[in-house]
């Protein structure tokens, strides 16, 4: 998607803070962290919201590959919070599907 804020971040013409990459995911810092550690994990297909999600395999490798950056690339041993935005009532922003993962301190409800 050409016009998609996410996907430039993906194929780098816009920077980002990566901290994994693999052949289904990209996670980097987000821009305005809400704790101390707070990432972003994406597919790297373009699919604007949970809602719009209709792949099983890619659902379950993104929150496979969360759990992977959270324990192995972030060492948030303690435990964390994955939240995904889904459309505007949820909060959505950005319309490619992304999960948060914050961490790095106890967070509060
Ligand atoms: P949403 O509200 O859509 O669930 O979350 C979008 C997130 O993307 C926000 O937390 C926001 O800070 C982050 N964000 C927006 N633009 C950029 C950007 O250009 N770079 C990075 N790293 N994060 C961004
Ligand atoms: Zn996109």
């Amino acid at each position: 998607m050409s016009d998609c804020l996410f996907c430039k971040i993906i194929e780098g013409s816009i920077p980002s803070d990566k901290v994994y990459e693999d052949n289904t995911v990209y996670a980097f810092k987000d821009i305005h962290p809400k704790a101390p550690t707070h990432v972003l994990v994406i597919p790297k297909t373009h699919i604007p919201t949970l809602a719009d999600a209709q792949d099983p395999t890619m659902l379950g490798e993104l929150m496979l590959k969360v759990n992977h950056v959270a324990n192995d690339v972030l060492n948030l041993e303690a435990g964390y919070r994955v939240v995904i935005n889904v459309r505007e009532g949820g909060g959505q922003e950005v319309f490619h599907l992304h999960a948060h993962i914050l961490g790095g301190k106890k967070l509060p409800f």
